[in-house]
């Protein structure tokens, strides 16, 4: 076997390409608060302003000293990082401080569970496994019940209490004619007739249970990219390739709250049952669990940006009670304070059954993801049937600890800055927008959570910046020019590439605010006169 030369790039070399086409490919060597620093050529440190944030998991900044100070203080301690199986009081302590955070915000006293993992598409796979489970446990309810109704039932027949009810045994009959198969006998009182009505019954109900759970979502949302996690992204092209590999998604528009309802109607199923009644056996129909949660961002962050509007929120809310599944809200993204709340679901009333948070839980150092079930949907005997080596790890909680700590702190402070901070860069993205209407398509967000829309280029005169269009990388190219020209750093979100995002931690300063706006002026002016050779460097 040859063994490749170290010149041969191995990690992921198709996105190290990629960084290098659009000259962003530095190495960088340090970082704090907004600011991250790669070395020039003559060794020279250079400063990158940062909003990109880590794709939103930098709420504090990069390397915040006191949670780089707690994890010194917890590496220096001797305590084990990996002790599965024992008593984890970090982990419980996280747990508390979430729920203490839920009951103010949610005006609610009901406790969540909380179960750790190690990134958003695992915290988001342990709700998909939870909601399923809980959903195969009624399952198995109903099932349950259901034989008990049919051995009642043969005990009446048996004692001719009753007879198979004139309706019931036309079911039997139908079924037999549609199978093929003879037609039972006609005998009311016979026990041969009850026993074929039972198999209609079972077999109705085995082809119903064999049906795989549905999940609903949203257009445009983003959930990760794992196996489960990924039939939740609506981006067709991370999607599609998978689409064979679990139970899939129903996708609902985004802004049309009259197609929920009228989904969950159309979806609805049913199973079979007995009843004895006046001496009569009778076939009862009883609803089906086929839907296992509506899981859904209330702003979606790979989707370009995009506030759910409460009415939205309501319809989703009403539907999910009206079947009995829980409710999902992905917090990965929009949680941890970066919409001026910790919980942007908060912020237009929705209560969720399960909450996911990842991204800044780890205070921008540890990998950490929890997701939060509420009491009366938790089901306690998910924690034999899930588990994960290094979820709920020591370290990763007491970093989390912390920074819950430091986003809690002065009354939440954190909160009002990401507010006052968002404020004033939807205001200069909205003059931008006013001066360059004919670059800058839409401005959206709310809090740090931001995004700035260009319009599509894919009709431009300039052939280089056409092509990128067509490729899909004209986002890219943007902040490739950012970075170049101004050493700003952001990128599009992930799911509508023409759209930038910036999620900056809430430590941003006045001169870091003026600086973006050089740089995003610079550009839309570039974009104006279609300078392909500014844009692409050449
Ligand atoms: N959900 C949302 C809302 C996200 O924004 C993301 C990441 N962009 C994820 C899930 C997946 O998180 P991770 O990349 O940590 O798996």
């Amino acid at each position: 076997m040859n063994s490749p030369s170290p010149e041969v790039e191995l990690a992921e070399p198709q996105m190290l390409g990629f960084l290098e086409f659009l000259g962003i490919d530095v190495e960088y060597v340090r970082a704090e608060g907004n600011t991250l620093f790669f070395r020039d050529g003559s060794g020279q440190e250079i400063p990158v302003l940062d909003y990109a944030g880590g794709y939103g998991a930098l709420i504090l900044g990069h390397n915040h000293p006191e949670i780089v100070a707690a994890a010194r203080e917890f590496l220096d301690s001797g305590r084990p990082v990996l002790a599965q199986a024992s008593r984890q009081t970090a982990a419980s302590e996280v747990a508390a401080a979430l729920n203490r955070i839920l009951r103010r915000e949610f005006a609610d006293s009901e406790p969540y569970y909380a179960v750790f993992s190690n990134s958003g598409a695992e915290s988001v796979e342990v709700a998909l496994k939870h909601a399923e489970f809980d959903r195969v446990l009624k399952v198995r309810a109903l099932e349950a019940e259901v034989a008990v109704h049919i051995a009642e039932a043969r005990e009446a027949v048996a004692a001719k209490r009753a007879t198979v009810a004139a309706g019931a045994l036309r079911s039997v009959t139908l079924e037999a004619d549609a199978r093929g198969t003879d037609t039972p006998g006609t005998d009311a009182r016979s026990l041969d007739v009850f026993e074929d009505l039972v198999a209609v019954v079972l077999r109705r109900n085995a082809e119903q249970a064999a049906r795989p759970p549905v999940f609903l979502t949203l257009e445009g949302g983003f959930h990760g990219k794992l196996a489960g996690s990924v039939q939740l992204t609506h981006n067709a092209a991370f999607r599609l390739p998978f689409a064979g590999m679990a139970a899939q998604a129903r996708f609902l528009p985004f802004d049309q709250p009259q197609a929920v309802a009228k989904l969950t109607e159309e979806e609805r199923a049913t199973v079979l049952d007995v009843v004895v009644e006046d001496g009569e056996v009778r076939l009862v129909e009883r609803p089906f669990p086929v839907f296992a949660a509506f899981v859904l961002e209330v702003v979606q962050g790979e989707g370009g940006i995009h506030l759910v509007s409460p009415e939205m929120a309501r319809a989703v809310r009403r539907a999910s009670d009206s079947v009995g599944c829980p409710v999902v809200v992905d917090e990965i993204q929009s949680g941890m304070g970066r919409t001026g709340a910790f919980f942007a679901s908060s912020l237009i009333g929705l209560r969720a059954d399960y909450y996911t948070l990842a991204k800044g839980l780890g205070g921008g150092i540890a990998k950490a993801a929890v997701t939060l079930v509420r009491e009366s949907r938790y089901r306690k005997d998910f924690e034999l049937v899930h588990s994960s080596t290094f979820a709920k790890d020591t370290f990763s909680n007491t970093l989390a600890l912390k920074t819950l700590e430091l986003l809690e702190a002065g009354d939440g402070e954190a909160y009002r800055l990401a507010g006052k901070w968002g404020e004033r860069l939807l205001s200069l993205f909205e003059s931008l927008r006013a001066e360059f209407p004919d670059v800058v398509k839409d401005v959206r967000g709310r809090g740090l959570m931001l995004g700035l829309e260009f319009h599509d280029q894919s009709g431009s005169a300039a052939t280089g910046i056409r092509d990128a269009a067509a490729a899909g990388i004209f986002g890219y190219a943007l902040s490739g020019y950012l970075f170049r020209v101004h050493r700003v750093r952001t990128f599009p979100t992930a799911s509508a590439v023409d759209t930038l995002r910036f999620e900056p931690s809430v430590l941003l300063t006045d001169a870091e605010v003026d600086r973006l706006e050089a740089a995003l002026r610079e550009l839309c002016a570039v974009l104006r006169e279609q300078n392909e050779q500014a844009l692409f460097g050449v």
